[in-house]
């Protein structure tokens, strides 16, 4: 089953900068930026990545603002094309790259604002994986908070019930917990999940190198939290066709297909990238990167922070030069509070 994932959403007025031109690097350019990059990843000791929707096109999922994507042809009155639903998606070279790159020690930490499961689906260790706006495949019980990592898409957006319960044994393994399961794609209004963007902010802070593929970084908070790893006195690399929001705060800026980019890095940096295999999910990256020390707190439902999701306000629409010129850089928002919980989080498989 195909969910159109822009369909199932409310309406929203306002879908921020859309279908702005690409640009391209010339061949030579591109060359010479991926070295400045491959540089910088080496010289890195926690390197951060964000990805958006830019790192799926290439799977055949449309992206949101790119010159097809579903908000710009929403603006001119078309519908977006699907050449594959969600479960047949494969994750792209730059999926696998990522991959490859955990694997290797390199990437410490995976911020994602997009929801077609790939990350996820490729193996990627969730311990170390944010998902700021939900995944299709996953759906939380609202009692426990344990995740379901299911095989095909939930079917339901708005965090609203699935219509299934929550099967983990409480009190001594008498009964289970039966609580609602519930879609985790968000909706325009609604918070992000707490934990994932707890661990987000640490790891941004944390980062001294933050690279950000195939996003347009124009969706708070999400889009902002690179500027925290600048503000730490971190770096910031941007690849991405179009212009972004945070251009000018970049040490190296890149317009190229992100899997370009990711094939000729991870030549440089002699490291292999993984085949994929089929859908695979890995929920803790213990088994995969020595050099991985975090803890992560296990997801589960604390006090809400409420962080919703918004478009930066001051643009218009098509004007590159409102979305140019941003007030970024604030003063750093009040430390998050880490609560701990008891909940482990297990793969269930679906019944
Ligand atoms: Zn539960």
């Amino acid at each position: 089953m195909s969910v159109n994932y822009a369909a199932g959403l409310s309406p929203y007025a306002d879908k921020g900068v859309c279908g702005l031109p690409e640009v391209f690097d010339s061949p030579e350019e591109l060359k010479a930026k991926v070295e400045t990059l491959a540089q910088l990843v080496k010289e890195s000791q926690y390197l951060v990545v964000h990805s958006g929707a830019g790192i799926s096109t290439s799977t055949g999922i449309p992206d949101f603002r790119g010159p097809k994507g579903v908000w710009t042809l929403e603006e001119k009155g078309e519908s977006p094309h699907f050449d594959i639903t969600f479960e047949e998606a494969r994750p792209s070279l730059t999926h696998m790259a990522l991959l490859g790159l955990q694997r290797a020690g390199v990437l410490k930490y995976l911020i994602s604002q997009n929801v077609d499961g790939l990350h996820v689906r490729s193996g990627f260790p969730r311990d170390v994986l944010s998902e700021l706006h939900g995944n299709m495949f996953v759906e939380e019980c609202e009692k426990c908070g344990r995740q379901y990592v299911r095989e095909k898409v939930i079917g339901v957006m708005g965090l609203k019930p699935t219509g299934r319960h929550c099967d983990v044994l409480r009190s001594r393994g008498l009964r289970a917990c039966r609580g609602k399961l519930i879609s985790t794609i968000l909706d325009w209004e609604e918070a992000l999940p707490d934990s994932d963007l707890n661990r987000a902010e640490d790891a941004s802070r944390r980062a001294d190198l933050a690279l950000t593929l195939g996003t347009s970084l124009q969706i708070k908070p999400s889009g902002d939290l690179p500027l925290l790893t600048k503000r730490k006195g971190g770096k910031l690399a941007i690849v991405n066709l179009q212009p972004t929001k945070h251009d000018k705060h970049a040490h190296l800026r890149i317009h190229s297909y992100v899997d370009d980019v990711m094939k000729q890095l991870m030549e440089l940096l002699g490291l292999d990238i993984p085949k994929w295999e089929g859908p695979t999910v890995c929920e803790s990256s213990k088994a995969t990167a020595e050099s991985t020390t975090d803890v992560k707190p296990p997801r589960a439902v604390t006090a809400k922070k409420k962080v919703k999701r918004e478009l930066v306000k001051e643009e218009r629409k098509g004007d590159t030069a409102a979305l140019m010129d941003d007030e970024s850089v604030k003063e750093e928002a009040v430390p998050v509070k880490r609560e701990r919980a008891d909940s482990p989080v297990e793969l269930k498989e679906e019944k």
